[in-house]
């Protein structure tokens, strides 16, 4: 496994939208090795692989420790009621904004052995698939932030 660089805000590679996954190949089983173990060393909760410099349709969250989705090609195919709280990501770091979110998000992807599963998550699960799922096509949280948190509101959350 390796820790992969992260791309930062401001790099075109965060703004393309990203081709699906056709077959997983080992280079892809590596790829979410990789990804997991990123997202881990900068104590993230989610991944996107642009973040990571590849425009393909694969992310990774841990929301749980030890609980991992890695998810090819997903898809939000069901979503219910409203979130609004804070969001950070790790391509934009020291920044926080407050987000509107749905509270519970279903996600159709294809698993690491082939195979369509979906999941469905409430609270920070679902923030956390839709947010990935927006790195995808291009779309980061700073987009959708009702407005920024000030450093005073991030230290108090500390
Ligand atoms: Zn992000």
């Amino acid at each position: 496994m390796a820790k992969l660089k992260i791309v930062k805000v401001g790099d075109d590679t965060l703004r393309k939208v990203c081709r699906p996954v056709d077959t997983i190949t080992p280079r892809i089983l590596t790829l979410l090795d990789d990804m997991v173990q990123t997202m881990r060393a900068a104590n993230g909760v989610g991944l996107a692989a642009p973040q990571v410099g590849v425009l393909r349709r694969i992310v990774v969250v841990e929301v749980e420790p030890g609980e991992v989705y890695e998810l090819i090609n997903p898809k939000i195919i069901a979503f219910s009621g409203e979130q609004e709280g804070a969001e950070g990501c790790l391509s934009v770091p020291g920044q926080w904004g407050l987000v509107k979110r749905p509270m519970h998000v279903t996600v159709r992807a294809m698993n690491r052995h082939g195979q369509i599963v979906d999941y469905t998550g409430s609270e920070l699960l679902a923030r956390c698939f839709c947010h990935e799922i927006d790195h995808l096509d291009g779309k980061l949280y700073i987009d959708r932030a009702e407005r920024m948190l000030t450093e005073d509101e991030i230290e108090a959350d500390d």
